[in-house]
């Protein structure tokens, strides 16, 4: 038996694999409790069994992303990714409820009780990845698809904005923060990761991303996040149209839905998203201002009431203000409301699909919303209505 085998066969790979863990934490600022503030038992049993179960299998695991950057500001996360050095096989051999999903970035779903945790395998530095096996990106800079992985700090810089990249083992209740986002937080900054303009580009649903967080936050996007937007944001047409829809029911459910609509319109995203509602709005439609404001906050209202919201009337109160002026432009004619409603409805949908798709059973729904339209209008009172 060779000499580096018995030493590899005495140290366990659990504690080699430690040891190169942390040469490469090298480069991270170290954050103890009480610097992040974070109790462990605030994770999900869930995202703690997975944790700590690479962990003793030898793998480097954190809780990552949003849930880290939520509860350090103090807020409920909705749920916990974790990040890890093992490959997606590996983690699917590890846990007896796993999967692997995704093409575009492949991933393991785990499942603990009741709880469905997202590992995510550490992922290679932008600047390295092109032309690496598993990488594809279109000559615009839109990154097609990223299988390639790499070590915590590539999979750190690879992430959009630095409050996003922080994260957090549960076992040392330690915050590692290669890229300042702890700063952030406490300033209340959204900074993207590396030059801006590039990162729009390389995933143009980023530019959305900023004004939800920001809106959901409270945060101010800095100004270098900030100024490449307007620009930029036609690029959201080479999104899909289907995740376009779910990035738009993001921004209508991210409990400031109000804050997150004028942003889009400030910044040159409305247009984008709901360009016939941006249109009627600039045409003079501003009457249809106070009516929004009133259906988003209501939309708020329930999410903190925690009573169900549907996509479908946040949907059909965007496109409100275009719907009602196509009924006003209507040729005086023998059509019956209902009729003209179904009839305006539809041509009303028909446009918006080709931006943004709304799934079939969602677009139903709005053609029963709009043609009760006096309770879209008037319901928002005392039985405010998510229909
Ligand atoms: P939320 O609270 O809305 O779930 P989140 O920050 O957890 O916010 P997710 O969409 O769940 O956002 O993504 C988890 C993490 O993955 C993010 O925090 C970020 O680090 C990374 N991420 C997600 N989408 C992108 C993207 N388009 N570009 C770069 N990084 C991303
Ligand atoms: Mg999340």
């Amino acid at each position: 038996m060779s000499l580096p085998y018995t030493i590899y066969a005495i140290m366990k790979p659990a504690f080699l694999r430690r040891l190169w863990g942390r040469s490469e934490r090298a480069d991270a600022k170290r954050l103890e409790r009480d610097r992040h503030g974070i109790d462990p038992d605030a994770l999900s049993p869930g995202a703690r069994t997975v944790v700590r179960d690479l962990q003793e299998a030898g793998y480097q695991a954190y809780v990552v992303g949003g849930g880290v950057r939520d509860l350090m500001l103090g807020l409920h996360p909705k749920d916990f990714d974790i990040a890890t050095d093992a490959r997606p096989e590996q983690v699917r051999n590890l846990f007896a409820r796993a999967r692997i999903i995704g093409r575009r970035f492949r991933l393991a779903h785990v499942r603990v009780g009741r709880d469905l945790i997202e590992v995510a395998t550490f992922r290679g530095d932008a600047k390295t990845r092109r032309g690496r096996a598993g990488v594809a990106i279109h000559p615009s800079g839109r990154v097609l698809r990223d299988n390639s992985y790499g070590d915590i700090e590539s999979d750190a810089r690879r992430r959009d904005f630095t409050v996003n990249a922080l994260f957090y083992d549960p076992e040392e209740q330690t915050v590692l923060d290669f890229v300042g986002g702890a700063a952030d937080i406490r300033r209340r900054s959204l900074r993207m990761i590396g030059a801006p303009a590039g990162r729009y580009r390389e995933d143009p649903v980023r530019l959305l991303r900023a004004v939800r967080f920001a809106a959901k936050l409270g945060f101010r996007i800095d100004a270098e996040a900030a100024q490449p937007i307007p620009e930029l944001a036609p690029l959201l047409q080479t999104v899909s149209p289907a995740r376009l829809f779910d990035e738009a029911v993001k921004l209508l459910h991210c409990g400031a839905a109000h804050e997150a609509f004028a942003q889009l319109r400030k910044r040159g995203l409305l247009a984008q998203l709901f360009p016939r509602t941006e249109e009627a709005l600039a045409r003079g439609r501003e009457e249809d201002l106070p009516f929004l404001r009133r259906a988003l906050d209501n939309t708020d209202a329930r999410l903190r009431a925690q009573l169900p919201v549907s996509p479908a009337f946040a949907c059909a109160v965007l496109l409100w203000p275009y719907v009602r002026q196509l009924l006003e432009e209507l040729p005086p004619g023998d059509l019956s409301p209902h009729d003209a409603m179904r009839t305006t409805a539809e041509k009303a949908l028909q446009m918006q699909q080709r931006t943004l798709s709304i799934p079939g059973h969602h677009a139903r729904r709005m053609l029963d919303i709009w043609t009760l339209q006096p309770r879209l209008e008037h319901g928002l009172g005392r039985r405010a209505s998510g229909v």
